[in-house]
């Protein structure tokens, strides 16, 4: 079925977006700044207790890291070179937290000398490195969360520590001059089930408690992370639902005068100004029988879609035409056959979609062009446009 586009998009800004687009060769990403203003004030407004640390990787672009940093937006980073990026803009290093566990101690120094004062981390040698690289810093240790099978792109496993270690690591912090300042998580990103925050706050009161009675250390701050959505074909709530849901949790669990809250949105900023645009490249059949057609595009894998792997995210894709529709398989441009874009869910789009065709990619302003590979089978990458 073909999408109803005023679920995605004021129809007035697509047509402002398609015709600004027209001339331009595909493919490209454009950028409404207007949405990504809209978004960053709903949430402000859905958490107006909240300190806002934008997640970078999300979309680094300097026209996005200027309207937020004229916001007073806060800034999670992962890397020096991003760190460069925003300092360049004039941006306080004390906007700025560390956000990655995973760091070479050059590069914690790094952070230390350009000002930076709290950084994440999650396991014993992290915190070493730190007391050692960035003696007296702010930190926070991530712990692991459930919700890996209702977010859309997990982001467990790979970073944080059980409450056991994490416990152990803030009493650590404090033995080696750390400030221990709070407690992280990230439940997954474009994560659909609200309850997996629930889960997460109530492991984070535990080590609050606990460290409290035990310890007689009192953690200030709850960063709860990334998570809120963008508008896909999966639905999810809206976030002011989000927003009433989770303002519950952290009542039941801390009172009315919770800690300090950190949010790291990143595709919930981002993920709706975007529209990728691009263009059939080819249509096949493979067998005189066969029930689907190939649609073959100039985007793929390897040009920002990457979170099409698994099938992860499954992007609004638009198209003028309209009439009798048939499911088809979507890949891309390059000679590499991991570069299908959806195989087992069909889209369907008009029998009559022909070569040269525009396709347009809703909701791909976020994890997009960062992903596109700098030359793969000599494909540039991928051009972004700010309107
Ligand atoms: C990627 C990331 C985010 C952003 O998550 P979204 O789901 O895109 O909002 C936030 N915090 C950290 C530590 C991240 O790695």
């Amino acid at each position: 079925m073909s999408i109803k586009l005023e679920e995605y998009i004021d129809p007035k800004v697509f047509e402002r977006i398609r015709i600004f687009s027209e001339n331009k060769e595909t493919p490209f990403l454009v950028i409404d700044t207007d949405c990504v203003n809209q978004q960053l004030e709903n949430m402000v407004n859905a958490f107006p207790y909240a300190s806002i640390y934008y997640a970078v990787k999300a979309n680094p672009a300097i026209e996005i890291l200027t309207i937020l940093r004229d916001k007073d937006v806060n800034f999670d980073i992962a890397s020096i070179y991003e760190l460069d990026r925003v300092l360049s803009l004039g941006i306080s290093p004390d906007r700025v937290c560390f956000g990655n566990t995973i760091k070479k101690s050059k590069d914690v120094r790094y952070f230390y000398d350009k000002g930076v004062r709290m950084n994440a981390t999650d396991s014993e040698a992290d915190i070493r490195n730190i007391a050692k690289a960035a003696p007296g810093s702010r930190i926070y240790v991530r712990i692991l969360t459930e919700g890996t099978f209702t977010a859309d792109w997990p982001l467990s496993r790979k970073f944080g520590c059980q409450a056991d270690v994490a416990m152990d690591l803030i009493i650590l912090a404090k033995d080696l001059g750390l400030i221990p300042y709070g407690i992280s998580f990230h439940v997954g990103s474009q994560q659909r089930e609200i309850g997996a925050w629930d889960a997460a706050i109530g492991k984070v009161k535990v080590i609050f408690e606990r460290l409290l009675e035990e310890d007689g250390i009192e953690l200030k701050m709850i960063n709860l992370g990334g998570g809120f959505p963008a508008n896909y074909l999966t639905k999810a709530n809206d976030l002011d639902i989000y927003a009433q849901e989770i303002t519950r949790f952290l009542k039941e669990g801390f009172g009315e005068n919770f800690p300090k809250i950190i949010l790291e949105p990143g595709r919930s900023i981002m993920g709706n100004a975007g529209i990728l645009v691009s263009e059939v490249v080819l249509i096949s059949r493979k067998s005189r029988t066969a029930l689907n057609r190939w649609v073959y595009l100039d985007v793929g894998k390897f040009s920002g879609l990457m979170e099409t792997m698994d099938e992860s995210i499954k992007y609004p894709i638009y198209t003028g035409k309209k009439g009798e529709e048939e499911e088809v398989i979507l890949a891309g441009p390059t000679c590499d056959s991991a570069d299908i874009l959806y195989e087992n869910y069909k889209y369907k789009l008009p029998l009559n979609l022909a070569i040269s065709d525009r396709l347009y990619w809703l909701s791909t302003g976020a994890y997009t062009n960062t992903y596109s590979s700098i030359e793969f089978n000599g494909f540039p990458p991928l051009k972004s446009y700010f309107i």
